[in-house]
């Protein structure tokens, strides 16, 4: 169930305060379309920027990579995704109305029906007589439709292609030049932060399943026996993670560590980087976190292991899927090998071999839904994002007390010397409650006032979102106080 009312305050103070909003909203609402706003896109470009800064680093070797967003049709016969990236659909037969099968079913029977057949759907609709929600009609049996968008390219040619509905593939297609640009060095790790595109049958929940989103993607290319081994595993032995096995989910959320989770035949590497995954979270603050394991029928039958990282929403009421870990062995370059004719085997010390990956991926959109669902706070007298500082739109803001009497001008000389160094916000409009109060709403974490003592004693009020406490900084202290 969600929390309407949670959920409908956050999404007021986003269109009242420009961080996200439907697209092409002057024409109506275009489902499934976000924009993000003045102050949005600096959230979401703090977001990918944190997410840069750490993942790039978690071992030697990691680069970004910006591959196209349209790739022919022979890259997505080869990934899969033209047979299989599908979802069960049926149709309304008097008002055409179409419905994600599953869904409907979820909808209405509460539980989950992922992954059944379409044999298995129509007999449940059979079986609860389910009708069209609109209109009551009787509806189709159910049917996969694609859910990629296609077009032609160029005008004489009339080349099949596909907007990327990962950013995943553009890593696999290019590894061959990276490895010889990278010095035939492996593990090699190749990551894009861009945008994907998915046709969705009924995209729903705001930013958490629209047609077109951003991805943050990490592919890490290895020897297959790079698996069972990390450098770096003893600094997270004992990282406690908290964990649903797929044959455990009755038992709910365990704690195990990482090292317990490798006894249990997990691979070092890959229990190294679910650990990478958890700590990054926890660097920004977030606490109620689980790694979902995905079962036999669930996952895709090259992962051979699959842990989804699954964060408590306020404002849904339930854990949602926000990032995850894949191990999916050599299945790609192995069917890109196959498909396009290139050879994707390396050669190492003699050893011929076609690398493995494991794969690390992140919904930027839904991380930014996250950090404001997680951060928002009503007070008595204010509603704010407590975000924190790595992602906040500005560090700080600057207020003049006044307009006058030299004191705007001491204003703009503080907020031009510190400008370079931070992300800052002048505002001199309206009273200096209501400054705070809309500061507050775009998740500010300090206000700095200049006032008549300012051209006295040289110092400024800093005052902290959070606690909205104030204390007297020396000006050529400011720089500090603000880290
Ligand atoms: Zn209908």
């Amino acid at each position: 169930m969600q929390d309407k009312s949670r959920y409908d305050k956050i999404m007021e103070i986003c269109l009242k305060r420009g961080i996200f909003y439907p697209s092409s909203e002057i024409y109506g609402a275009f489902a499934g379309f976000y924009d993000y706003g003045s102050i949005g896109s600096r959230i979401k470009r703090r977001l990918e920027n944190y997410w840069r800064s750490y993942f790039l680093k978690i071992e030697e070797n990691i680069h970004e990579i910006q591959p196209s967003e349209i790739m022919p049709e022979k890259v997505w016969k080869a990934s899969g995704h033209l047979q299989h990236f599908t979802d069960p659909v049926v149709v309304c037969k008097k008002c055409k109305m179409r419905y994600r099968a599953d869904e409907l079913l979820e909808s209405i029977l509460n539980e989950s029906f992922e992954g059944l057949s379409e044999k298995e759907m129509d007999g449940i609709i059979k079986k609860h007589k389910i009708k069209c929600l609109k209109c009551g009609g009787e509806l189709s049996n159910t049917a996969h439709i694609n859910l990629m968008f296609s077009f032609e390219v160029g005008f004489n040619s009339g080349v099949k292609a596909f907007l990327r509905p990962e950013t995943a593939q553009g890593s696999y297609v290019n590894f061959k030049r990276e490895y010889k640009v990278n010095r035939e060095r492996i593990p090699l790790g190749l990551a894009i932060v861009g945008k994907a595109f998915r046709n969705e049958i009924s995209p729903r929940q705001g930013l958490f399943r629209m047609r077109e989103f951003t991805q943050a993607e990490l592919q890490i290319f290895i020897r297959p026996e790079d698996i069972k081994e990390h450098p770096d595993f003893d600094s997270i032995r004992n990282l406690e993670m908290p964990v649903v096995l797929a044959e455990k989910r009755k038992e709910g959320i365990k704690k195990m560590k990482a090292s317990e989770l490798v006894a249990m035949g997990y691979g070092k590497r890959y229990v190294y980087y679910m650990a990478k995954i958890l700590e990054f979270f926890q660097g920004l603050g977030i606490e109620k976190m689980r790694f979902w394991e995905k079962n036999e029928e669930e996952k895709a039958f090259y992962n051979k292991y699959h842990f989804d990282l699954e964060v408590w929403f306020n404002s849904y009421s339930e854990y949602k899927e926000v990032a995850a870990c894949h191990y999916r062995t050599d299945y790609d370059l192995s069917r890109h090998q196959k498909y396009s004719g290139e050879k994707m085997e390396i050669n190492k010390g003699g050893v011929k071999f076609i690398p493995h990956v494991v794969e690390l991926t992140f919904g930027i959109d839904r991380m930014l839904f996250l950090l404001l669902d997680s951060f928002y706070r009503e007070e008595e007298k204010r509603k704010y994002f407590a975000l924190p500082k790595q992602v906040a739109p500005y560090i700080a803001a600057v207020y003049p007390l006044v307009n006058k009497n030299g004191i705007d001008e001491k204003a703009l000389e503080i907020y031009e010397a510190l400008k370079k160094d931070t992300e800052l916000f002048y505002d001199s409009s309206g009273s200096i409650g209501r400054r705070y109060a809309r500061a507050d709403e775009i998740g500010i974490p300090f206000g700095i006032t200049i006032d008549y003592d300012t051209l006295k004693d040289n110092t400024v009020t800093i005052r902290d979102r959070d606690s909205t406490k104030q204390k007297r900084v020396r000006i050529e202290k400011l720089k500090e106080a603000l880290i």
